[in-house]
């Protein structure tokens, strides 16, 4: 169905108008192949993936969010989508985080050997 947008604003009040307006513009940016919302709670900016600013599968919205196109995440160079993922099923469950750190990453490796010296040095 087709409502004029001229008839639209004389015959609804300010609110409605506005919603309706909003309205338009969800179905302009959900028909949209390229135009993707940013996913930082509160911004409400679509961007355009074919001409947004950003590396690859990175962009960054008008405010300045940089995201993933692919996971909606924050831009996480030059982790994979996958690897985000399983690091934020991770951080559900705090207790398991440190355990997960200490496999699976190299600053955590250093510690391990840090303390291996410290405990070397102890008596
Ligand atoms: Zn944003
Ligand atoms: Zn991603």
């Amino acid at each position: 169905m087709q409502v004029p947008s001229e008839l639209v604003k004389r015959l609804c009040s300010e609110a409605i108008n506005a919603k309706f307006h909003g309205f338009l513009l969800d179905s302009f940016v959900s028909d949209s192949k390229t135009s993707v919302w940013c996913p930082q709670p509160g911004c409400g900016l679509a961007v355009d993936s074919a001409t947004a600013a950003g590396q690859g599968k990175f962009v960054t919205c008008g405010q300045g969010h940089s995201f993933c196109l692919e996971c909606k995440h924050e831009a996480h160079a030059p982790a994979s989508c996958d690897c985000v993922k399983t690091w934020l099923q991770k951080c559900d469950d705090d207790s398991e985080t440190f355990n997960w750190l200490a496999a699976n990453t190299q600053v955590s490796a250093q510690l391990s050997g840090a303390s291996r010296v410290v405990g070397g040095l102890t008596p």
